[in-house]
């Protein structure tokens, strides 16, 4: 399969190993033979694709992949106490 689709991040064409800016134009080459295919296709830019851009090739949209936590987590000094180490101090054989 072949599409062309926007860079997600810097990459270097396959071919003739120009640079690509994050959000230009690239063409991806999948390669699949029968039921087997290769998941990451083969990167090339607008030069070697050969073909035009497409002119309704949508924007670049990024998808923020930070979590974040939804529960305020309690962060400073106060969070543990004083003595926490020796509260995780046994003696051998003694329960707790
Ligand atoms: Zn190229």
């Amino acid at each position: 399969m072949r599409t062309w689709a926007r860079a997600r991040r810097a990459r270097l064409c396959g071919r003739c190993g120009e640079r690509i800016a994050k959000g230009a134009p690239i063409f991806e080459i999948y390669i699949e033979a029968g039921i087997f295919s290769v998941k990451v296709p083969k990167v090339r830019c607008q030069t070697c694709a050969g073909i035009p851009v497409p002119a309704d090739l949508a924007p670049l949209v990024e998808v923020s992949s930070a979590i974040t936590p939804t529960v305020p987590i309690p962060t400073g000094p106060h969070v543990l106490p004083l003595d926490f180490k020796s509260q995780q101090f046994r003696e051998p054989g003694e329960e707790g």
